[in-house]
C-alpha cells in the first residue's frame, strides 16, 4: 500500500496531476493553460508537477515556476522510473478531493475539465476521456494502439475502456482505493477500472504534441502493453496450456503415422522435411509458452523482492512572491 502523503490535511477541490519526463520545451506553456483553467475554476486548486529523473532543465524550471505560484507543486523523483510510476508518485502527493490526471505535452486539453466535473457532479467517481480521434500521433502508432486496445479488452478479466490513455479525472475515493494496490508493474487504467464505482466517458480529439519529441518509442510502448496485459489477465497462460494441449495432441497423431510408417509400409529413412518442421514447430512452440510464463514470473520474481516502486528525493512547495 502506498498511504497518501497528505492524508491528514484539508485538500484543495482538485488536483491537477502532470507527469514530466524531459519535458522543458512545453512546460512554461502548459503550466499557463493549466493555471489558467485552475483561476477560472473559482475553486481551490493544486498543481502537481511529477520530474520523473528529466536529464535536460525541466526540474530548474519547475522550481522557478514555484517561486511564483503558490498552488504549485514540485515532486522530485530520484531517476526516471517511467511514467506510470511517476503516475502513481503523483497521486500519492495529491491532495485534492478529485485529481486530474493529463500528459504534461498539452496533447489532452485541459480547458476540458469543467465539462468532466460537471459529469462527476452527476455522480461519477470516474471521467475517462476517451479519444475519439488521434490525429497528433503516427499512423503507425495509431494501428498498434488500437490493436493493443482491442486485444487488452479480449484478454482482461475487468472491462477496460477502448481508445483511453490516463487522461481521467478521478474522486477522491478511487485514488485512495489505486493506491491501496501495492503491484511494482502498475497499469494505472487498468487498476483504475478493476477499482469499479460509476465510470463514464468523455469524448474527446487528441491533439498534436505541443513541443518535444514522444517519450514512448517503440519498446517502451511495448513494455506497457506487456505490463497491461500481464497486469490485467491471466489469460495468456490459458493460452499457453491450450496450446500445448493442442499441440501434443498433433503429436499423437504423428506418431501414430511414423508409426504405420514402419510396421505397414516399411519405408522409414525417407521424411528428412517433414522432421524438419516438427522439432523447429515444436522448439518454437515450447520457447513461446516459456516467453509467457516467463513473463509473469519476471513480474512475480520483481514483486517479492519488495522494494520500494519509487522513491521521491524532495518535495518543494511553491511560494508566492512577497
Ligand atoms: N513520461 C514520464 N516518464 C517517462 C515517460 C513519459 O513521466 O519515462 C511522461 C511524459 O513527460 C508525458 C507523459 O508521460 O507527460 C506521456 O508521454 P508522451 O507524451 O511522450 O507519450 P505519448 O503521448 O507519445 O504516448
Ligand atoms: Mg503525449
Amino acid at each position: 500500500m502506498i498511504p497518501p502523503i497528505n492524508q491528514n490535511l484539508v485538500g484543495p477541490y482538485v488536483s491537477f496531476l502532470l507527469p514530466c519526463f524531459n519535458e522543458s520545451e512545453v512546460l512554461i506553456e502548459m503550466h499557463r493553460r493549466v493555471k489558467d483553467v485552475g483561476e477560472k475554476l473559482a475553486k481551490t486548486y493544486e498543481i502537481v508537477f511529477v520530474n520523473d529523473g528529466s536529464t535536460d532543465d525541466t526540474l530548474l524550471k519547475m522550481i522557478e515556476l514555484s517561486e511564483k505560484d503558490p498552488m504549485l507543486v514540485v515532486v522530485d523523483l530520484s531517476r526516471n522510473h517511467g511514467h506510470q510510476l511517476a503516475l502513481s508518485a503523483g497521486l500519492q502527493c495529491c491532495a485534492g478531493e478529485r485529481v486530474l490526471v493529463l500528459d504534461a505535452d498539452l496533447q489532452d486539453p485541459p480547458e476540458l475539465l469543467p465539462q468532466m466535473l460537471e459529469l462527476m457532479d452527476q455522480g461519477a467517481d470516474v471521467v475517462f476521456a476517451q479519444r475519439r480521434t488521434r490525429l497528433g500521433d503516427a499512423p503507425l502508432k495509431r494501428f498498434a494502439c488500437a490493436v493493443f486496445y482491442r486485444l487488452l479488452q479480449k484478454l482482461s478479466d475487468t472491462a477496460i475502456p477502448l481508445d483511453t490513455g490516463d487522461f481521467r479525472l478521478m474522486s477522491r475515493r478511487v485514488v485512495d482505493q489505486v493506491l491501496r494496490m501495492p503491484e511494482r508493474h502498475r497499469f494505472i487504467r487498468g487498476m483504475v477500472s478493476w477499482v469499479g464505482y460509476r465510470q463514464v466517458p468523455f469524448f474527446y480529439d487528441r491533439e498534436k504534441r505541443f513541443a518535444g519529441e514522444t517519450k514512448y518509442p517503440f519498446f517502451r510502448l511495448l513494455a506497457l502493453a506487456l505490463d497491461g496485459i500481464a497486469s490485467s489477465s491471466t489469460k495468456p497462460l490459458m493460452l499457453a496450456s491450450y496450446a500445448g494441449g493442442l499441440f501434443a495432441f498433433l503429436c499423437l497423431g504423428f506418431i501414430g503415422y511414423a508409426m504405420y510408417s514402419l510396421f505397414f509400409v516399411g519405408q522409414t529413412p525417407q521424411g528428412w522435411t517433414s522432421l524438419m518442421i516438427v522439432v523447429t514447430l515444436m522448439g518454437s512452440v515450447q520457447l513461446f509458452v516459456l516467453g509467457i510464463v516467463g513473463q509473469y514470473l519476471g513480474r512475480i520474481h520483481e514483486q517479492v523482492r519488495g522494494r520500494p516502486i519509487f522513491i521521491i528525493r524532495d518535495i518543494v512547495r511553491g511560494r508566492s512572491v512577497s
